[in-house]
């Protein structure tokens, strides 16, 4: 008899379960408001909340005077908060405890005089929050051959909250050791999010029991697509998917366990469906076999 499997942790972190909940109580009160950006990274959450009266926009000035607007678990950076309190808007910050603790980190160093290298991708909307705090003493980088701004005395390292701990440190040890050379001073100060990691280490320890697995989440959510990779780098069969429609009967073939996991920004009910379709096209075969 074919089986389901999930993963002890998967779907929304509690960041993202936090920033929904903030904006879900202020539309029961408001009936409608403006996030900045998408809310989280998944068409499902997005489309929920709009049918209650949260409407996307990308720049502030499509928020109506004495508007409010809502800042994303990615948070934002120090210039949008300002322009937010000019325009006289009303504020819902949702951004994550985790993320805020990496923006507090980047503008106390910078402020000391560090140079702040964010170990991340440039275009990822909580790194650009993250470098703003810096007041143009950061840059991001995935390379640890990047290069610090000339003049530089003193570099700290941190990273974007959804990379693994070992990349970090990987990444930190060798730009260190070449900063080191020039005789720069260099810190370091781990910023990942412990919640991601966690559900890396269960979609690893899953891929020890399963024949294959499904990784459920939208693919524009970084977490979602860095989860899949683990998945795939354990070398059992991996399928990332967004909903259960986009499961294919052939990578069920001939699989005796099967393996669920999820991406923090993947609601509850997206999972729910997916395990529910695996149940129901296990169960057929099943009988299928028996006639
Ligand atoms: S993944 Fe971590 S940092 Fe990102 S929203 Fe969730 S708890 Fe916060």
């Amino acid at each position: 008899m074919a089986e389901v499997v999930k993963a002890d942790v998967l779907g929304f972190c509690g960041g993202v379960r936090r920033a929904v909940r903030l904006i879900e109580t202020e539309l029961e009160q408001r009936g409608s408001l403006c996030t900045l950006g998408a809310i989280v990274h998944n068409s499902h959450v997005v489309d929920a909340l709009a049918r209650k009266g949260a409407k996307v926009v990308e720049s502030l000035d499509e928020i109506p005077p004495g508007g409010t607007v809502a800042i994303t678990a990615h948070g934002a950076g120090e210039g949008v908060v300002d322009e937010i309190a000019r325009r006289g808007l009303h504020l819902v910050d949702t951004t994550c405890p985790i993320v805020r603790r990496a923006q507090t980190a980047a503008a106390r160093l910078a402020g000391q005089g560090f140079a702040v290298v964010v170990y991340g991708e440039a275009a990822h909307p909580e790194v650009r929050g993250i470098l703003s705090w810096t007041r143009g003493q950061g840059i991001a980088t995935l390379s640890p051959d990047a290069d610090v701004p000339p003049g530089t005395r003193a570099v700290a390292v941190i990273s974007q909250t959804t990379k693994s701990p070992e990349a970090f440190a990987q990444f930190a040890r060798t730009l260190g050791a070449r900063l080191a050379e020039r005789a720069l001073k260099v810190c370091t100060l781990d910023t990942t999010c412990p919640e991601t990691e966690r559900r890396y280490q269960a979609a690893t320890a899953l891929a020890r029991e399963v024949d294959v697995l499904f990784v459920v989440g939208s693919r524009e959510s970084a977490n979602t697509r860095r989860l899949a990779e683990v998945c795939q780098a354990t070398g059992v069969p991996t399928y990332a998917i967004q909903v259960a429609g986009e499961i294919e009967d052939a990578s069920l073939q001939d699989r005796q366990r099967v393996g669920v996991t999820a991406g923090a920004s993947t609601p509850d009910d997206v999972i729910c469906d997916v395990v529910r379709r695996l149940e129901r096209q296990a169960t057929a075969r099943e009988a299928g076999r028996s006639t």
